[in-house]
């Protein structure tokens, strides 16, 4: 699962508007790129005046905010057609095509092929996305103000964590072939990016679809060698149990890939890692860990980690929490568990949600102060002399190549510039700065 940061799995929407099609885009990465690319399907389909919302399904908040979307945009735009797509319009398309305003509902599979935008297309079911065997690679090049471009290297999931939905809204793994994916990163680099961000659902499952079943690390090397001109490479979420040899020597030996795991772990608890059906036990998490930072001393470790699973006890909340400081994790996703219909853990003994929320907050807790600490030792690196590359996604701020949050003193740079910093200080926020 590569989510956004966890408040956006509830948060309102991120508009994508432009020209004369609305995009309102919930939920994931993937989403984000695959709603700006459906906004260019739409304009070129005609669809003048239309509002297109791209669902999630991860957490009910996120459905329920999709729907309260909808209600304003028909409301304040009666007669505008809604059309509708994503996870959780794919899951359950009736109950979404019944909201008021709504015209279409288009389906994950079929979200991607200009076809399914002609203006004149019969209202059509939307198709069983377990039957997928492709996944649309669509080139974008604008990303609605972003410093960064994500590009989607993967879709869907073969696995069947207890907690999930994913694999009911997307369908199959599906790999997006590598020439593709060269061609996306060629187009975002002369669209004036400088980092790029692979992107997918479980982009650790890359090519077990693909003729000579390349992994992901393969690809990523052949991706850096075919675009040596691409300065920074980023992955999205990743399953510490499928990791690759070549992943791991890249990472130890590829300036350009960024010193930056994001691990789709989940929990830390043994127990709850079986209750999850996850691919993965507390050692290996460990195991993972400890080889990234020795393979790249002074990575940055982030982790999508659940609180307040089904029949979690406050031991196995400590065993999480004691997780975050064995294996050095420093950015923390921490998600309140949220039940979703149909999956195995809602069937289970529910934690009260009071408590789900409180252990959220607790394990939050401990992300800021292991932040913290990152952001003290970039500060006494500073203090031997080393300087941060960082990425500006405004004239003072950025991420460095570890993606800590930093301020620049006196605003210079601009918007998607890459710049030398000394830092100067470091807080809670992140670092502060100065042009090198
Ligand atoms: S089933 Fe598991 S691996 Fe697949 S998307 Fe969901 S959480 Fe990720």
């Amino acid at each position: 699962m590569n989510a956004r940061p966890p408040e956006a799995a509830g948060a309102p929407a991120e508009d994508l508007s432009a020209g004369p099609v609305r995009v309102l885009s919930f939920g994931c990465r993937l989403n984000t790129y695959e709603s700006v690319a459906m906004r260019e399907l739409a304009l070129r389909a005609g669809h003048e005046g239309a509002i297109l919302v791209n669902t999630c399904a991860v957490t009910a908040e996120a459905e329920k905010q999709a729907r309260k979307a909808i209600r304003r945009a028909a409301r304040e735009n009666p007669g505008a057609p809604i059309l509708v797509t994503g996870c959780a319009a794919q899951i359950a398309p009736d109950s979404w095509a019944a909201l008021p305003g709504v015209a279409r509902v288009i389906g994950n599979a079929d979200k991607l092929k200009p076809e399914a935008w002609a203006p004149a297309a019969p209202p059509a079911p939307v198709s069983d996305v377990m039957a997928a065997t492709e996944t649309a690679a669509h080139l974008v090049t604008e990303f609605a103000g972003r410093a960064r471009a994500f590009v989607q290297v993967q879709q869907g999931c073969d696995h069947r964590c207890t907690f999930c939905v994913i694999p009911y809204g997307r369908g199959p793994s599906r790999s997006v072939p590598v020439g593709a994916i060269v061609a996306q990163v060629r187009a975002v680099l002369e669209a004036g990016y400088r980092e790029v961000v692979l992107t997918g659902v479980d982009i650790a499952s890359y090519g077990t679809d693909l003729p000579g079943r390349p992994p992901l690390g393969q690809m990523v090397r052949r991706l850096l060698a075919l675009v040596p001109e691409l300065p920074r490479l980023r992955l999205s979420s990743l399953d510490p149990a499928a990791m690759d040899e070549d992943l791991w020597r890249l990472l130890a030996e590829e300036p350009r890939l960024m010193p930056h795991l994001h691990l789709s772990l989940q929990h830390g608890a043994e127990l709850m890692l079986k209750r999850m059906r996850r691919r993965h036990g507390r050692a290996e998490a460990l195991a993972c860990a400890r080889r990234a930072q020795a393979l790249r001393p002074g990575l940055a470790l982030g982790a999508d980690l659940i609180a307040g699973f089904p029949t979690e006890t406050e031991e196995h909340f400590a065993e999480m929490l004691a997780l975050v400081e064995e294996a050095g994790l420093t950015f923390l996703h921490v998600f309140p568990y949220s039940e979703r219909p149909g999956t195995p853990a809602a069937r289970m003994p529910q934690l009260p949600v009071p408590l789900r929320r409180e252990r959220a907050a607790r394990l939050r807790a401990a992300g800021a102060e292991a932040a913290l600490r990152f952001y003290n030792a970039r500060l006494a690196f500073a203090r031997l002399g080393q300087e941060e590359s960082v990425l500006l996604e405004s004239p003072d701020r950025g991420h460095t190549e570890h993606f800590a949050p930093l301020r620049l003193k006196g605003a210079t740079g601009h918007h998607g510039a890459v710049l030398r910093a000394r830092v100067t200080a470091a807080g809670p926020d992140g670092l502060l700065a100065e042009v090198a």
